[in-house]
């Protein structure tokens, strides 16, 4: 099956609603991939300003975050409904930084799908071991029991517009990245789960993005295997012409 490829960027605590502006008008310029989904996750504050900047475009916005409940008394928190109302398409959810810092756990995380899935955002779902975890042969074993942990309960047929994000932990924002033979094979494996949790067509449909020090320079590599459909990108999707490069790179996988 063909999957349609999705670059996506996160730019996590950065940016000014000037430098929101900027990267829209230099990345419009130049964007050109008519065959491949392009996303931009700022933080909340810039979500207006960023539907502005991109609308017109192919472009969808995402939240980094989304809290499992629809309103109520949570201070801090974001809805998936206010992102939705705020012009969101999608949402980044179990975010390795989340899980660590917030402590985040697989019951909040799918907590937090079945909201997003509610509202009808698109939820892009990341999992990832850390360093210990892959040096002691526990991979696979993390990985897959995180998406487990996730999907739990859920259907296919909620679950049609799910996007998996494979980071591993030691390779975010460490210049580290996985080679394209170790990411694919850990992409193999979770596309191997999702067919025993859904439906055949679900489970080959749903995109597996890698994500982890992906560069203009070895974007092209990782995309071309076959259980690759994308990237999540921190650190590179800031300056708008390392992001269109690491999008055109995407261009001849669709
Ligand atoms: C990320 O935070 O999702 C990420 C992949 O960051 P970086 O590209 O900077 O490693």
């Amino acid at each position: 099956m063909s999957r349609r490829p999705l670059i996506a960027a996160n730019w996590k605590l950065h940016k000014t609603r000037a430098e929101v502006r900027s990267f829209a008008g230099a990345f419009l310029a130049g964007e050109n991939v008519s065959t491949t989904d392009v996303l931009v996750a700022p933080s909340a504050p810039l979500l207006d300003v960023a539907v502005a900047a991109f609308a017109g475009s192919s472009i969808v916005i995402a939240g980094q975050d989304a809290s499992p409940h629809p309103s109520g008394a949570f201070t801090g928190e974001v809805s998936a409904i206010q992102l939705v109302d705020a012009g969101c398409g999608a949402v980044i959810l179990g975010h390795s930084e989340r899980r660590a810092y917030h402590h985040e756990s697989d019951a909040l995380i799918r907590a937090k799908l079945g909201a997003a899935l509610d509202a009808g955002l698109m939820p892009i779902l990341c999992v990832g071991e850390t360093l210990d975890e892959r040096e002691s042969g526990r991979t696979e074993l993390v990985v897959l029991g995180e998406l487990d942990g996730a999907l739990d309960g859920l259907s296919s047929e909620r679950l049609s517009r799910l996007v998996v994000a494979y980071e591993p932990v030691w390779a975010i924002g460490t210049g580290r990245n996985a080679t394209p033979d170790d990411a694919q094979a850990v992409h193999a494996a979770i596309r191997a789960r999702l067919g025993m949790l859904l439906d055949a067509s679900v489970a080959e449909s749903v995109r597996i993005l890698y994500g982890g020090s992906v560069k203009p320079d070895n974007a092209a590599a990782l995309l071309e295997r076959p259980d690759i459909d994308g990237a999540l990108v921190g650190g590179a999707s800031l300056d708008a012409d390392s992001f269109l490069r690491i999008v055109r790179a995407s261009g001849s996988r669709g």
